[in-house]
């Protein structure tokens, strides 16, 4: 069977309260914009649901692709809509337990239109004997191999036996806008992938070191973020040079700094262009005692630099365990394709890994920062991603 809608299911917004108005507005705008081109009839708000309403050349398999990551969705059904004809119920109800392969199955009706003459016990009674006259089906109270679902809604009935699993979490935008360190790692689009998730838009800011790193590192950096991107419609992407900053700080300061000096100037000039672009919060892939440069005193190093929230959603993480994630999101096999890291760049054999925030800020007054940081403002780039209108 064709559906003729698909209902969206939102089980996080639901308990929000005063805030799920906004929240559904929100939703239904990225999937709109998600589902651009590909000929549904529209998104709409219908008694506490949202329904993708689809017409005869609509195309289905890619509105689903879509909608499996859209954050804010945790499933989704394709269904068949009838109006309020108990009859019209029966058969829509037929043509699903038809198709399906599974032969027990139990009826759950929700019944929202309280004027609809039957009540929920009745109609489930009334189109289980229907469909009991189909071969080879039974209800089965306790273990259903498949569930009908019936909503019975004031402009009409739903009726659906699937779920699609969505990634659930919240709509991208309502907890705001977050700017991502992007390295081309394993770790940095996991982190962004979460934070999208958590209903943050994110935007990206990746550093170079040009022409000592290639420039097919950048459009690494650059996939990945596109790959991101499937999940929130378009973003940004700054890239910086950093190479100046690196040679001043190479040559100027003790060797033993210089991976949190770098870091430093890192966070300062994300933090300008978060700020520039309305972004509250920094976000990294940081992993407690990952790497060298990633002890708690190294760290508070890095971070007491800028004044400004700094999420860091895999602190805690095994790295297995982001592994794994980065296998389900995609980004792996992207992320371990050989790059140059502009940090690993100059770097001693043996860095400071406790460093001594008084000793780093004595190192760092040896540099000009206010010029360097806005130099390498100067020369940043932008590039869009995702965005029809480019
Ligand atoms: P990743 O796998 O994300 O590269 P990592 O394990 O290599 O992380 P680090 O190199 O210490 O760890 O980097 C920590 C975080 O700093 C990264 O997750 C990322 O958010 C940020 N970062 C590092 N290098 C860059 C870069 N060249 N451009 C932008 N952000 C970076
Ligand atoms: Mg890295």
């Amino acid at each position: 069977m064709k559906p003729d809608c698909f209902v969206v299911h939102y089980a996080e917004i639901a308990i929000k309260g005063k805030n799920r108005p906004l929240f559904e507005r929100i939703l239904i705008e990225n999937i709109r914009k998600s589902i651009k081109g590909l000929k549904a009839l529209g998104v709409r708000r219908r008694y506490g649901r949202l329904i993708v309403e689809l017409k005869e050349d609509s195309k289905l398999e890619e509105i689903e692709e879509k909608l499996k990551k859209i954050p804010g969705i945790s499933s989704f059904s394709p269904a068949l809509k009838t109006n309020h004809d108990l009859d019209k119920i029966k058969d829509a109800s037929l043509i699903l337990m038809q198709e399906a392969t599974e032969t027990s199955f139990y009826i759950k009706v929700k019944r929202s239109y309280k004027k609809f003459p039957l009540k929920s016990m009745e109609i489930s009674k009334e189109v289980g004997t229907h469909l009991g006259k189909v071969k080879g089906k039974i209800v089965d109270f306790v273990t259903p191999e498949i569930t009908l679902f019936i909503e019975i809604v004031e402009n009409g009935a739903y009726v659906y036996t699937k779920k699609v699993k969505g990634i659930g979490g919240l709509p991208v935008s309502v907890s705001g806008k977050v700017m991502v360190l992007l390295s081309g790692g394993i770790d940095s689009p996991v982190a962004a992938y979460l934070t999208l998730k958590r209903g943050c838009k994110n935007i990206y800011v990746h550093f170079h070191s040009e022409p000592y790193t290639k420039e097919s590192s950048r459009k690494k950096v650059e996939e990945l973020a596109r790959q991101i991107a499937e999940h929130q419609n378009e973003t940004k992407i700054f890239m910086v040079p950093l190479i100046d900053i690196q040679k001043e700080v190479m040559t100027k300061t003790d060797k033993k700094y210089r991976i949190i000096l770098y870091r430093r100037f890192m966070f300062r000039i994300a933090e300008a262009l978060a700020r520039k672009s309305k972004a509250k919060a920094l976000v990294t892939g940081e992993n407690l005692g990952q790497v060298a440069s990633q002890t708690i005193e190294n760290i508070h190093a890095i971070h007491s630099t800028i004044n400004m929230p700094v999420i860091q959603p895999l602190i805690t993480f095994d790295k297995q365990e982001i592994i794994n994630l980065a296998e389900k999101i995609g980004t792996y096999k992207k992320s371990i394709e050989p790059h140059d890291d502009c940090c690993s760049l100059f770097v001693p054999k043996h860095p400071a890994t406790k460093s001594d925030i008084n000793i780093v800020i004595s190192e760092e007054s040896k540099l000009d920062v206010e010029t360097l940081v806005r130099d390498a403002l100067k020369k940043t780039e932008k590039v869009s991603i995702n965005n029809p209108d480019n």
